[in-house]
């Protein structure tokens, strides 16, 4: 086990820059998933890790030993990727037997093979050859050559990738239990941010080579940094309404675009009255888009003239597509709610749902 410490690191590739000037610090045992859309850097970013590439500048550092200048071997680290890489030629077995004996470790081989194989439910497959298995068999496989090899961290790039979403799903509960159960650090790679917050003790949001936010999933969801984080994480996506604050008597702050009013609530009209910014970006989650008959003050009333253009199932929730004249808004209401498109319906807000972000920055605004 072990930590893993990426100071400034910057990995450029002629004129691209993969990776920005990453800091990162994972703890030891600790399960980090980092996310972002494809070509953000996230595989370049585990690469030189893994000492696949080499830095640009920067430091790692991996179990407070600097490591960036150290072959891939010298690390001790195991890395899982997309497509399985097990050797095509050998049985499951062979290839479990593969690395162990590479490293030395071939005491007692049959009874650490078979425990593992056990633990990971592959022991049946023993004998199989690699294209005899399953996506998620072949994954659990190459798993099984990571712990057998006794890595410090496992690096896992997008291994679920190929896999059904019921499956990953699946695996992803298996991963979490085999995390708890051996304790090693894991830096997992992933394209799907649903994935990232079902893995995560903390996520990493990736843009462009730079670390946008590092957080729980929790975190990363309720207090987004910026307009990126909040639009990248959350399904279905978060309302982005562009719009400007009018700041009233009494420490009243409004938000107003063309179609609609909102009266902010007062713990974030208190904070941006600082400053009070004008041209602003507001982000109000589908299910703080709420339809209720019964009123609590803590909601904020959506003023405007809310009509119900579309509504579907979604098993335990109803996803609805609300037009306020030209402003479109997604709500998630629970099925129990009656509604019906063609609506015209009174909304409300959940104040905790809703997030400033300023137009040009593109931060978020009045947040710790
Ligand atoms: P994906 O989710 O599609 O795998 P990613 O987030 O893992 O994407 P990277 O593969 O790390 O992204 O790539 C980051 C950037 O670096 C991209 O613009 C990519 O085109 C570029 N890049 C990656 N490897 C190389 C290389 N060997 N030579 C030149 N450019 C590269």
């Amino acid at each position: 086990m072990a930590n893993v410490v990426l100071r400034l690191v910057t990995k450029r590739f002629g004129k691209v820059v993969a990776v920005d000037a990453v800091d990162l610090s994972v703890a030891d045992g600790e399960l980090v998933v980092v996310v972002g859309p494809s070509g953000c850097g996230k595989t370049t970013t585990l690469r030189l890790i893994a000492g696949l590439e080499d830095v640009t500048a920067g430091q790692i550092v991996i179990q407070d030993r600097e490591v960036q200048k150290l072959p891939p071997h010298r690390r001790n680290l195991a890395m899982v990727s997309q497509n399985a890489s097990l050797y095509p030629h050998l049985t499951v077995y062979g290839n479990l037997a593969f690395g162990l004996k590479m490293r030395g470790l071939a005491t007692k081989m049959r009874e650490k093979i078979q425990d593992v194989a056990q633990m990971l439910g592959i022991d049946e497959l023993l004998d199989r050859r690699p294209d005899q298995l399953s996506g998620g068999e072949q994954q659990r496989v190459a798993l099984g050559c990571a712990i057998l090899c006794k890595a410090d961290v496992f690096l896992l790039d997008e291994p679920l990738s190929d896999l059904d979403k019921r499956l990953r799903r699946e695996m992803c509960g298996e991963l979490l239990e085999l995390h708890r159960r051996l304790g090693t650090t894991m830096i997992y790679v992933t394209h799907d941010q649903e994935e990232a917050m079902l893995l995560a003790d903390r996520m990493v949001v990736m843009q462009q080579g730079r670390l946008e936010q590092i957080g729980t999933p929790a975190e990363i969801y309720d207090q987004p940094r910026n307009r990126f984080v909040a639009d990248f994480v959350g399904e279905p996506k978060i309302n982005l309404l562009k719009g400007r604050l009018e700041y009233g008597k009494n420490g009243v702050v409004l938000f107003q675009n063309q179609d609609l009013q909102l009266t902010l609530p007062r713990f974030l009209a208190e904070r941006l009255g600082k400053s009070k910014p004008s041209d602003v970006m507001v982000g109000i989650r589908p299910a703080g888009v709420c339809l209720t008959d019964v009123v609590s003050p803590d909601l904020l009333a959506l003023q405007g003239n809310a009509h119900v253009s579309n509504v579907r199932f979604l098993g335990p929730d109803q996803l609805l597509s609300i037009q306020c004249g030209k402003t479109a808004i997604t709500s998630v209401v629970s099925r129990h709610i009656a509604v019906e498109s063609g609506q015209n319906r009174n909304f409300f807000i959940a104040p905790e749902s809703l997030h400033v972000f300023d137009r040009r920055t593109e931060e978020a605004l009045g947040r710790d």
